[in-house]
């Protein structure tokens, strides 16, 4: 049994990792400031401890994170509504939290989530690792105030800079990961979608509803990372980024259509430029992952269509609205 430290564990991706830990049989410590997590993401389990507290408190992280063999680092800003409120914050939680907890857990394996998002605006299309992912290129995003994107780069950077040292560790960029337990408070499109067909709001997509991306499911999403953290192979690579994400990829149009039509929903579809939702910001118009490192690693990703992921979440799961 192994003694799993999760930053952010009580966030929408995190919750799902610590209830794939819990059943992989390790014991886990999450640390959460419950900014956009909640406590009642999960449940009692007696291998699991909750503390609450940010990344950003150096002692608290020291002894939250005493005695572990695992790190694994995703307390973060989420959404861009929220990250557009504020860039400041979410670039220190990245840059700072990150400094913060690579120096508590001193040489053991860490992972790191980084973002798609580093890609940059620029990302066209298929987005692979062997991009160069400069700092201008991954604030494109962030306009003149550095933000998540920046916040994420930093982070990539202090994980290299810990490989070169010695240390093991794995930086992933997850793509769009939806499920339930994913609030639609922080302005992500599915939440958003279901919530306004609940409501009966108009369905909103922004600019022409063309822009693409690729939907990872989160049980899938969760598993794959649990196979990648149990393979000594992958905590040996050097330059050690992985894309993870699903190889479907649909218009905004289309899931708008999938959803509403899933729901039974009578809400309109409504379309508003992206600069009126997000002043002064672009949407990135495609964006999706190049999976051979990650095939290469584990062999096929099995990743369920955008049809079975709403319907699990509608029978099922609850999106908090
Ligand atoms: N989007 C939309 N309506 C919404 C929320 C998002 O049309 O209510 C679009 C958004 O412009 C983007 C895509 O959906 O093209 C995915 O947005 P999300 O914020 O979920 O993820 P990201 O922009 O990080 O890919």
């Amino acid at each position: 049994m192994k003694k799993v430290f999760v930053t952010g564990g009580c966030g929408f991706i995190g919750c799902h990792m610590v209830e794939r830990l819990l059943a992989d049989n390790n014991k886990v410590v999450v640390l959460d400031d419950l900014s956009t997590g909640s406590v009642d993401n999960l449940k009692d389990h007696p291998n699991l401890e909750v503390i609450i507290g940010s990344v950003l408190d150096n002692e608290l992280v020291v002894k939250a994170s005493q005695g572990c063999d695992l790190v694994i680092h995703m307390a973060s800003y989420v959404g861009m509504k929220l990250v557009y409120s504020k860039p400041e914050q979410s670039y220190n939680v990245s840059k700072i939290g990150t400094e913060n907890v690579l120096k508590a857990t001193g040489n053991t394996p860490i992972l790191l989530f980084s973002t798609s998002a580093v890609y940059g605006l620029s990302a066209t299309e298929e987005v692979s690792e062997s991009n160069v992912i400069s700092l201008e290129r991954a604030r494109t995003y962030d306009g003149p105030v550095r933000s998540y994107s920046a916040g994420k780069w930093e982070l990539e950077q202090l994980g290299h800079k810990a490989m070169d040292e010695g240390r093991k560790v794995m930086i992933i960029r997850p793509f769009n990961v939806i499920g339930d337990r994913q609030s639609a408070a922080y302005g992500m499109v599915v939440p958003n979608f279901i919530k306004n067909c609940k409501t009966g709001n108009p369905i909103t997509i922004y600019d022409d509803g063309e822009q693409s991306r690729s939907f990872s499911c989160v049980k899938k999403f969760t598993t794959t990372l649990s196979t990648l953290i149990q393979s000594e192979d992958v905590w040996s690579k050097p330059n050690n980024i992985i894309n993870i994400g699903s190889n479907h990829i649909l218009t905004i149009n289309k899931l708008a259509r999938i959803i509403k039509s899933k729901m039974d929903s009578s809400s309109p579809i409504e379309y508003l430029p992206y600069d009126t939702v997000f002043p002064n910001k672009k949407d990135v118009r495609h964006r999706f992952p190049d999976t051979r490192l990650l095939t290469k690693l584990m062999g096929d990703v099995d990743w369920p269509t955008i049809e079975e992921i709403i319907d699990e979440l509608l029978v099922e799961a609850t999106i908090t609205v």
